[in-house]
């Protein structure tokens, strides 16, 4: 009998060395087969007779083999030629290098062929189409049909993941139990799992497919729901190791404030009073802090952290990269300097050089990177967590950092822009701080799209704003992704841009490389040239996007910016507008379309990130506004996260369960699967 968890070896044609391959694909177990899903559909559906084979079209055919011959080029290249017929006509079929055929391809046998005719001379010709022999009440999987396709590895190609997954289908009959009350499945017009899985894989048509797409997201956003339901209640049952004095150092905590070079907008003075709040409880604050980039979420951190230390605890402070670690380093031991705090810098790259026995123990705030939970860095007195940028670091890395403390207070910074509903059921165990307003006094960015016929001029411009304005300007050049990750491509194309900035447009001045390929102590001297004026504007992949306050970088330069959402453009366009001048954004495209230039252009008139968000959420849908870089951070495999409609059904699903089943009894099998999901989230890698 075979059920979800049998292993994958035990299928036939598997065995130890396609089982070796399976596992590099994360699949062990039939389960993990079944859930391998297509990530696009081969639309094969289009069958047609021979004599109605059109030219240029994907078509499908079924036909029997009248004859087929191998033959040998001259240059020793193997041509297998074969012809096909059925009632309305016949055909040619060409393929290259597959002399194999001929040991199956006997006259008299039925064929099912996928795949584009074309001319050959005079006669239509089928080339390199897809094919299998079909057997007499079999319908095919290969070809005919919308044929899935799925992540692939070396040595296990789509084919043969198709034909295990159907031999698992269609001969074995697995169980695969449903795990939500029988009842749900009509009151939320969902299909049952099993036949989730069966159309997932082999749908008649589109509509199979997004009902399978619907279930299987049904469930995840349930059970990614439930999970953190259950995060929130054992967190709450939670105290912290160390309670704070907030009545006590009020004065001290104002005189700060009062102290700062600048007021507190009224968002920020609400947050810090949320903040407050929260540190006076007995139960830890776990606390999300969103606002664009620029709002001044640093200065909000840098409070709590301060009313950390005159609580007599420890904080730190974790930066998802080494050149944000350095700037909160700088930033906050400015705010910080009048008050004999020691800050402490703990990076990889910072760790080398300290010394061996260095002791770690003697800061109040440990500023850092990734390294920070690596180091056996064990601190007494952990009082608060700062996270800056949340979806790099998960619900794991959480988990490890509060191990490092007795339940210390957790303070997480973010300016992605993720709109409510989503922030609420995503992380449904914070509590939210929303920054919205930016503060006073800060120009709004001159924002561009420029078309193609404008890029020379754009050009002499920023070159006369570099060198000849009364004040120190600087620019960034942001070369477009290629990839969805900063792939070795995007490097090669931002650095031969750059060598054509240097070259040929911008001679006098001096450029600057950055990138994600590069190492650390290379980025920090790029970083601190530009920083320090020596280089006049920088080129780079949009590595960037993550925090650089240099005041003096007045334009943001962004190639391809059609590519990008309104979210991410706008992100980007923070880098500049950080000091008193005027700062400017340049959009460049080389695109014609008009909806496209519509939707740049509203960065022309809209500043507000949430807002931009929402409009990605519009117009172009899933994934968009988390950029390309951060899909997938989530975790999620089937749902998508921006589906307002499916979230809101699910928390209407999870109401119901929590009434009438809230230990899961009745649905053991939802229960594992929640179970599963915890632990795999909160077990470090
Ligand atoms: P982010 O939210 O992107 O982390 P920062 O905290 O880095 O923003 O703040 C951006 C800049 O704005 C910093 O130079 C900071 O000193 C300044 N700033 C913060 N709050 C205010 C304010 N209320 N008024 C004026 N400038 C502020
Ligand atoms: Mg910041």
């Amino acid at each position: 009998m075979v059920d979800l968890n049998t292993p994958v070896n035990q299928l036939i044609m598997v065995g130890p060395i396609y089982g070796a391959k399976l596992s590099k694909l994360g699949i062990k177990t039939i389960e993990d087969l079944l859930f391998h899903i297509p990530f696009r559909y081969e639309n094969y559906s289009n069958v047609s007779t021979i004599r109605n084979l059109q030219v240029g079209e994907k078509v499908s055919t079924t036909a029997t083999i009248a004859s087929f011959e191998n033959i040998y080029t001259k240059y020793g290249k193997r041509i297998q030629k074969a012809k096909i017929s059925d009632a309305t006509g016949e055909i040619e079929v060409t393929w290259y290098n597959q002399p194999f055929l001929k040991n199956i391809f006997h006259p008299g046998v039925k064929l099912s062929l996928s795949g584009e005719v074309k001319w050959f001379g005079k006669n239509l010709t089928f080339v390199s189409p897809e094919y299998e022999i079909l057997k007499p009440g079999i319908p095919p999987i290969h070809t005919g049909r919308l044929v899935p396709v799925y992540p692939e590895t070396e040595g296990l190609s789509s084919k043969w993941l198709r034909s295990r997954i159907n031999v698992v289908l269609t001969k074995l009959f697995p169980q695969i139990p449903e795990m939500l009350p029988t009842n749900f499945l009509s009151r939320f017009n969902l299909i049952s799992r099993k036949e989730a899985i069966y159309k997932i894989h082999f749908p008649q048509n589109y509509e199979d497919i997004e009902a399978s797409k619907r279930r299987l997201s049904f469930d995840e956003l349930l059970i990614l729901q439930w999970a953190a339901d259950i995060r929130k209640k054992e967190f709450n049952q939670k105290t912290v190791g160390h309670k704070f004095e907030v009545e006590k150092f009020k004065k001290e905590v104002d005189e700060f404030i009062q102290n700062l070079p600048f007021r507190l907008t009224e968002d920020q003075k609400k947050a810090v009073a949320e903040i407050i709040s929260d540190l006076e409880k007995t139960k830890p604050m776990n606390r999300l802090l969103e606002g664009d980039v620029g709002s001044g979420k640093t200065v909000v951190a840098a409070i709590s952290m301060y009313l950390t230390y005159l609580n007599g605890y420890k904080s730190v402070l974790l930066a998802p990269t080494e050149i944000l670690a350095q700037q909160h380093y700088q930033t906050v031991s400015q705010l910080l300097s009048p008050y004999k705090i020691k800050l402490g810098l703990i990076t990889a790259s910072n760790r080398i050089k300290r010394q061996k026995n260095e002791d770690l123990s003697k800061f109040n705030i440990y500023i850092g990177t990734h390294a920070l939970l690596s180091e056996k860095l064990k601190i007494d007195d952990l009082g608060l967590i700062v996270i800056d940028e949340q979806q790099k670091f998960g619900v794991e890395q959480r988990a490890i950092l509060r191990d490092k403390g007795k339940n210390p207070h957790v303070l997480i910074l973010t300016a992605t822009p993720i709109p409510r509903t989503i922030a609420l059921t995503l992380y449904a165990d914070l509590d939210l701080s929303v920054i919205e307003e930016m503060p006073s006094g800060r120009q709004k960015i001159k924002t561009w799209v420029v078309p193609a016929e404008k890029r020379n001029s754009a050009y002499i411009w920023i070159e006369k704003q570099i060198k000849h304005s009364d004040f120190k300007q600087q620019a960034f050049i942001i070369c477009p992704f290629i990839e969805e990750s900063e792939s070795l491509e995007t490097v090669r194309a931002a650095k031969t841009e750059f060598e054509k900035l240097q070259k040929e447009i911008f001679p006098a001045l001096h450029l600057g490389l950055l990138h994600g390929k590069l190492t650390t102590t290379q980025k920090q001297k790029v970083m601190a040239q530009f920083k320090n004026g020596k280089i006049d504007i920088l080129v780079s992949t949009p590595v960037v996007e993550v925090g650089i306050d240099v005041p003096t970088a007045t334009i943001m330069m962004i190639e391809a910016a059609d590519r990008f959402g309104l979210a991410q453009l706008h992100q980007l366009r923070g880098r500049v507008g950080r000091g008193n001048l005027q700062s400017y954004c340049l959009l460049f495209t080389e695109s014609e379309n008009t909806k496209t230039i519509d939707r740049l252009k509203i960065l022309e008139r809209v500043f507000n990130g949430p807002k931009l968000s929402e409009y990605d959420l519009k117009l172009r849908g899933a994934g968009e506004i988390f950029g390309t870089r951060q899909h997938g951070h989530f975790g999620l495999k089937f749902a998508d996260i921006t589906d307002l409609v499916l979230i809101e059904e699910t928390k209407q699903a999870a109401k119901i369960l929590a009434e009438i089943d809230p230990d899961l009894s009745q649905v053991s099998l939802l229960k594992e699967e929640v179970q599963k999901y915890t632990i795999a989230k909160v077990s470090p890698d």
